[in-house]
């Protein structure tokens, strides 16, 4: 089989036998994937230390079911501006996480590929920000096809008038209007224009949250991003941790 030429961002990394590495990688061409690379730790040459999680790199690659053959790499980014900050790397770290929980391998997706990157690109340049998180987390849901239904009530199908108090409801991982409340956790009016917002446009920063719409965006999107995730996350501890 012969190598083809990926962009890639580094998910995990892991040292094997004496030189090798094994990297999770997400490609933009090929989706996610495992690689092997050979002797990584000691060619210079051919990897120039850029087998680092959070780097984003063009590869030569091999493909193939299972373990792929990682020929060679150039970085296009290390990132490094993340490493200088726990918060950063703790925030970085989940993102990497959650992308190789959510996605399937060899399943190429570039809007979710050019997603991750600018969260990467944000991390790097701008302050860790809880708004940033959140909106990653809606447009990763959004991009799998996991968007909850924000316009109107799962239960009675009532449009939300922007202006009633809703109520989310974790067991169904839904919202409803007021009316069809039960036991549900009571949520600002303006959560689901703020989340459509952040649907809207492409670029972090653009959206902002006050301190209310962030408690409540975080309610409903821990919520999603865990029962989608299927498993406890490590980095999310270590993010709650330094956060
Ligand atoms: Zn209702």
């Amino acid at each position: 089989m012969r190598s083809i030429p990926v962009e890639a961002v580094v998910l995990k990394v892991m040292d094997y036998r004496e030189a090798d590495v094994i990297a999770t990688l997400f490609t933009r061409e090929q989706g996610k994937l495992r690689g092997i690379a050979p002797n990584a730790r000691k060619s210079h040459k051919r990897f120039s230390g850029a087998l680092d999680i959070f780097a984003r790199l063009t590869l030569s690659i091999r493909v193939r079911e299972g373990l792929s053959r990682l020929e060679e790499a150039a970085v296009i980014s290390l990132s490094s501006h993340i490493r200088e900050d726990m918060t950063k790397v703790a925030f970085a770290s989940y993102a990497c996480e959650l992308t190789d929980a959510l996605l399937p391998d060899g399943l190429p997706n570039p809007r979710y590929y050019r997603l991750l990157c600018a969260l990467l690109e944000r991390l790097d340049t701008a302050p860790p920000s809880p708004a940033d998180r959140r909106f990653f987390e809606i447009n990763a849901l959004n991009i799998l096809g996991y968007r909850p239904e924000m316009g109107r009530c799962t239960v009675c199908d009532g449009p939300f008038d922007g202006v009633t108090p809703l109520s989310f409801h974790p067991s169904a991982h839904a919202l409803t209007c007021r009316n069809c409340a039960g036991a549900g956790i009571a949520i600002t009016p303006s959560i689901p224009p703020l989340l459509r917002a952040c649907l809207a446009t492409g670029r972090f920063g653009s959206v902002s949250f006050s301190d209310d719409e962030l408690a409540d965006t975080g309610t409903i999107l821990d919520n999603l991003v865990a029962s989608h995730a299927g498993k406890e996350m490590k980095s999310l501890r270590f993010l709650r941790e330094v956060g």
